[in-house]
């Protein structure tokens, strides 16, 4: 299968050569580094995206969340183009941030004011930063598997955190006898618990309810401000996971394809924590205000995402995760699919797993396979199996992925059992 993938990609593999002479890896980006040479693509529509050889795919990446409107979506297009036309860099407030700012804070039951970056990673550090302002602690707790963004990556095993640029304590996801155990430990200088309401990078791992309510009533017990990453998570439903679950953190952090597919990222919170910005904590930024994604945002989440057409998606992913594990499960192999509503990850193990696990070679080895084969049938997905519906995303296109879950199932049935 690796022979194939090399034999039908000379563009990436020219590319990748020419990238690695001024690119550390040939990649500026981590995700998209995978063996032998990524996949280069060079354009999309719609759902679908054309790579450096000319293949077509149907993406089903989803640009890692942030591609939940397509390539296409002509609204967007025309506030861009809109906004292209009188000017770009004005060095000036604009209407477009008061618009994004008042849609969210008007959606996600935790902001009451919101604050702009350019990525989630920024979104998150902000957040936490504010919190060890406001409680006037240092330590923050997160969970083993957890990822917010390049800088903060959680190990799943031990606890060396050498690299990371602010204290931590980790406790085990979905563990509230953990959590509430290292917390206690450190209660005094507990400044924050963050945590992701379903673990993205670390494999679609939905929180349980109960764990998320029991890290609401373990901040309100140390004094430590409850943050809810949901960079990934803020599409199921108009108001996230949080109004999902009806638990409120008091900072929530927010990322992907809120500005339209645009750069973003957000944090926000309860007013008087998000005060301490106006008065003694400086949080600057050149392109915090941009307008092209305050205007792609506006757009987005004002007209296009509006809260029948969220709930519509986190619906159609329901259904569609229920026909992949029908897949596993009709077969009798170790193949399921963990998620929340339009995200999912292919894991090939039973029971599905409840926390983030060191994957074994052989299950590896078949996440390699099972990627690479999607690719050979023109499904493009994330190189560790994870899916992203987005908005373009119909019933024809599921029935396909379905079907090609299934073939994958039966032609690679021996190396699964
Ligand atoms: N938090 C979560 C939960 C994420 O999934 C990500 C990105 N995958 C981030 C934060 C970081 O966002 P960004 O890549 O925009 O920095």
């Amino acid at each position: 299968a690796r022979a194939r993938y090399t034999n039908r990609r000379p563009a990436s593999a020219a590319l990748h050569q020419k990238a690695l002479e001024v690119l550390p890896g040939g990649n500026t980006r981590s995700v998209l580094s995978y063996g032998p040479f990524p996949t280069a693509m060079e354009r999309g529509e719609d759902c679908r995206v054309w790579d450096l050889d000319g293949q077509e795919y149907l993406d089903l990446c989803g640009e890692y969340t942030a591609g939940l409107f397509g390539h296409s979506e002509p609204r967007i297009h025309d506030a861009l183009h809109a906004v292209l036309r009188r000017g770009t860099n004005l060095a000036a407030v604009g209407a477009g941030e008061e618009r994004l700012a008042r849609l969210l804070c008007g959606r996600f039951p935790s902001l009451q004011q919101v604050r702009f970056t350019n990525s989630g990673t920024e979104a998150n550090l902000m957040a936490l930063t504010v919190a060890r302002a406001f409680t006037g602690r240092g330590t923050t707790l997160v969970f083993r598997g957890g990822y917010h963004g390049g800088v903060l990556t959680f190990p799943l095993t031990g606890s060396s955190m050498a690299t990371l640029p602010l204290p931590f304590v980790l406790a085990d996801y979905n563990d509230s006898e953990d959590a509430a155990a290292v917390a206690r430990a450190h209660a005094g200088d507990l400044a924050a618990i963050i945590v992701e309401p379903m673990q993205g990078s670390g494999g679609c791992i939905p929180a349980t309810p109960e764990f998320l309510a029991s890290l609401r009533a373990l901040a309100d017990e140390t004094g430590a401000l409850l943050i809810f990453d949901e960079v990934m998570t803020s599409r199921m439903s108009a108001g996230g996971m949080q109004a999902r679950l009806g638990i409120t953190p008091e900072l929530t952090t927010l990322g992907k394809y809120i500005a339209g597919g645009m750069s973003f990222g957000a944090f926000g919170g309860r007013a008087d924590i998000m005060a301490l910005l106006a008065e003694k904590l400086p949080h600057a930024g050149t392109f915090n205000n941009n307008v092209l994604s305050m205007a792609a945002g506006g757009v987005a989440m004002g007209e296009i995402f509006t809260a029948d057409v969220a709930e519509a998606l986190y619906q159609r992913g329901e259904k569609l995760r229920g026909r992949l594990n029908a897949v596993g499960t009709a077969a009798g192999l170790p193949l399921c699919f963990t998620g929340i509503g339009s995200m999912m990850t292919v894991h090939f193990r039973q029971p599905a797993p409840r926390r983030g696990y060191a994957a074994t070679p052989g299950e590896e080895a078949l996440r390699e396979l099972f990627f690479l084969d999607m690719l050979e049938a023109g499904i493009y997905l994330a190189r560790r199996g994870m899916v992203a519906l987005s908005l373009p995303v119909g019933e024809a296109e599921m029935d396909r992925f379905v079907d090609t879950v299934t073939e994958f199932a039966e032609s690679r049935r021996p190396l699964l059992l």
